[in-house]
């Protein structure tokens, strides 16, 4: 990794194949307002708007028309977009889909609908949901007071219904010792959750968790002898508010914009130019399930 000095142009990847496309369904708007949140998402402006089902539904056909083989909604909360629901179908008959949540929306009725949906879809849907800690004294203060309770109460609503979401954690600090994910694992064994899966992922020095930028980018020789068709932008394409952007992370950022509305004009080399770009190579971060 480079030490801060004269800068050389930041490297490019080239998109290996469109197979996912990703949507910032609510873009950071949220119900709550983590501690670690790599967009910085809460409930007040959002500083990227929520997208307009119209754009949502030109988005999944021409993923389609791309070939594209999964579809994700993310945000913020994707679930707190008024057609979240109807869009999430609407994706099921285009490709799998992938809901990223913190779950506080999935009640009964929710579960019951996310349930009748993955059934009647020939794709699967997965839903991930947001825990943060094996306990309430790890995860609230992350996530805030009473969500933990919240969070768990609908990984056992969608598991009892046979729709088994992913748990994801991030590696915020927390108990020493026995690693988080053996811990989760035995904590929605003991809740009983009858199968439980669980995702891991690093915290990022972006947004909420940004730390001082120290000047360091990426450059050409740290990419040498580094497999990059692991990253995230090199298989994958956000829509977000203001336009299609080379991955998740970097959603709304404008070094990370592509093209204003069109897929198939986002399809030509990302921009490797951000401090998150140094992580995400060295945490080997996957985005997807
Ligand atoms: S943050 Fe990661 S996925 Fe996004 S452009 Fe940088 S290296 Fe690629």
């Amino acid at each position: 990794v480079a030490a801060p000095g004269p800068r050389a142009p930041a490297p490019r990847i080239a998109l290996t194949d469109l197979r996912a496309v990703w949507f910032q369904l609510t873009g950071t708007l949220c119900n709550l307002a983590c501690r670690h949140c790599f967009n910085a998402s809460g409930p007040r402006e959002p500083w990227l708007r929520p997208l307009a089902a119209a754009v949502v539904r030109r988005g999944l056909r021409e993923a389609e028309a791309l070939g594209a083989r999964e579809v994700y909604f993310t945000g913020g909360e994707p679930l707190l977009h008024p057609d979240a629901l109807s869009l999430i179908e609407e994706a099921l008959a285009v490709a799998p889909t992938t809901v990223l949540t913190n779950g506080l929306l999935i009640d009964d009725a929710v579960a019951d609908r996310l349930v009748a949906q993955a059934a009647g879809s020939l794709y699967s849907l997965e839903i991930r949901i947001s825990l943060d800690g094996a306990a309430a004294e790890e995860h609230d203060p992350v996530r805030g007071r009473g969500t933990f309770g919240r969070a768990l109460a609908a990984v056992r609503r969608l598991d009892a219904r046979g729709l088994i979401p992913i748990v994801t954690a991030t590696e915020v600090s927390g108990a020493a010792g026995e690693p988080r994910y053996d811990r989760l694992r035995r904590m929605l064994v003991g809740a009983g959750v009858t199968r439980p899966r669980v995702k891991m992922l690093p915290v990022l020095p972006l947004g909420r968790a940004a730390e001082v930028d120290d000047g360091r980018r990426l450059t050409a020789e740290d990419l040498e002898g580094f497999d990059t068709a692991g990253l995230p932008c090199a298989d994958a394409r956000v829509i977000a508010d203001g336009g299609v952007y080379a991955c998740p992370i970097l959603a709304g950022l404008a070094g990370a914009r592509l093209a204003a509305q069109s897929l198939a004009e986002a399809l030509g080399p990302a921009s490797l130019y951000h401090a998150v770009c140094v992580a995400c190579r060295d945490s080997g971060i996957a985005c997807r399930n």
